[in-house]
């Protein structure tokens, strides 16, 4: 057996990324040393970002792998440290450049991240379920995807995507966790147990603005944002914090939701932020028989688009209709979101048909409104 080449074996360490941000762990500064001996046992010393980093035995058994894979090696051993400040200091500059402390990457000329605040008038007409559906087909198609739940009084994304994990903080980054290749953070995630939040304006605006600018979320795609029910101050601080946010309403067909809905979604015309479309949430049941029983109503979602493209004078499509299926429920109790668990279901169906059509659309200044007013 040939004595193993350092080179290739630091060429097989970067090909493992590190499990919270991604890249290469060579390119992050976090393999400290590799040494061979004749007999093929190969050291690797690799540095943490934090201590009781929740990813350790992840990073030391993707390590391993890679490492084994090596011609000639006959033993992997790895050795964890940590990152002292300075290093930490350095891995942040490498993954921020020297953007300042708090700026928001989505907001800054030339984002390609397509953001997507989702509105709904009233809770309880699936707002999260939808959002997280969304995130997790848009992930499954390959696109880099992050969901901000700042749904304060009701944050239910973390339990509906699973995520066990803790963000863990580096140096004045925020790493999210990630599940089924989505990277989450929660309002939830900040709050002991599972206390109420009740925060006002101004502090929310300062959350918000802290997710977005101190989390790292990498190259997104698409960033989904889980609102509050209603008209409240956090859809005003997402258009000032992210004016090219663009907002997705989700409603029931029912009259009462129907109502409401429109007024979150005339928001849009206050703040002059696009409106991508309407997706109308618990259309119909179908029944064995193969009929349909639409238990809260009908037209409610089409009356919603139609009535946003009339105050707003923009196209406002209707993009679904999803049918209420105890798998989506399930589903969201499980962490498993329905368009994974059972893809072939009518309800995945109706989602994931969303899913590609926020995915097909690429960002461009077409139809975004100027934001000018008319001087008085
Ligand atoms: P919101 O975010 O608007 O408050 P949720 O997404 O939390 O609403 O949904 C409210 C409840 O309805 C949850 O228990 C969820 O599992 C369930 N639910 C949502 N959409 C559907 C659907 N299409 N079929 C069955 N249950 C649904």
């Amino acid at each position: 057996m040939p004595q193993p080449n350092i080179d290739a074996i630091h060429a097989a360490l970067a090909r493992v990324n590190d499990p919270e941000i991604r890249k290469p762990i060579t390119e992050l500064g976090m393999v400290e040393s590799v040494t061979a001996s004749a007999e093929g046992v190969v050291a690797v010393r690799v540095l943490l970002t934090v201590a009781g980093c929740p990813m350790k035995e992840q990073l030391t058994r993707d390590v391993t792998a890679a490492v084994s894979a090596v011609e000639g090696v006959t033993s992997v051993d790895v050795a964890l440290g940590v990152m002292t400040d300075a290093q930490r200091g350095e891995l942040r500059t490498r993954l921020r450049g020297d953007a300042p402390a708090n700026e928001i990457p989505f907001a800054q000329p030339g984002s390609r991240t397509r953001v997507y605040a989702v509105a709904s008038g009233k809770g309880g007409v699936g707002k999260s379920s939808v959002t997280v559906n969304l995130a997790a087909a848009l992930a499954a198609r390959g696109l880099s995807v992050g969901v901000l739940d700042a749904d304060i009084y009701g944050f239910s994304v973390p339990r509906m995507l699973g995520v066990t994990g803790r963000p863990t903080q580096v140096d004045q980054m925020i790493m999210p966790p990630i599940a089924h290749d989505v990277k989450v953070i929660s309002i939830g995630m900040f709050t002991p147990g599972n206390t109420a939040v009740v925060w006002r304006g101004p502090m929310l605006h300062r959350a918000l603005q802290q997710f977005l600018a101190d989390v790292f979320w990498g190259d997104l795609d698409v960033l989904l944002m889980d609102l509050p029910p209603g008209t409240g101050d956090i859809a005003i601080s997402v258009a000032q914090l992210v004016p090219s946010a663009e907002l997705l309403v989700v409603t029931t067909p029912q009259i009462a939701a129907r109502e409401v809905a429109e007024r979150a979604g005339s928001i849009a015309l206050q703040t002059h932020q696009q409106i991508v479309g309407v997706v109308e949430n618990m259309s119909w049941l179908d029944l064995p028989d193969g009929s349909r029983l639409e238990l809260f109503g009908s037209g409610g979602g089409q009356a919603v688009a139609d009535s946003l493209a009339a105050s707003t004078g923009t196209r406002v499509p209707l993009l679904g209709q999803i049918p209420i299926d105890q798998r989506v429920r399930e589903g969201g109790d499980d962490g498993r979101p329905v368009v994974l668990d059972a893809p072939d279901s009518p309800a995945a169906v109706a989602l994931r048909s969303v899913a590609d059509a926020l995915a097909a659309r690429s960002k461009s200044l077409v139809g975004k409104s100027l934001g000018l007013t008319p001087v008085r």
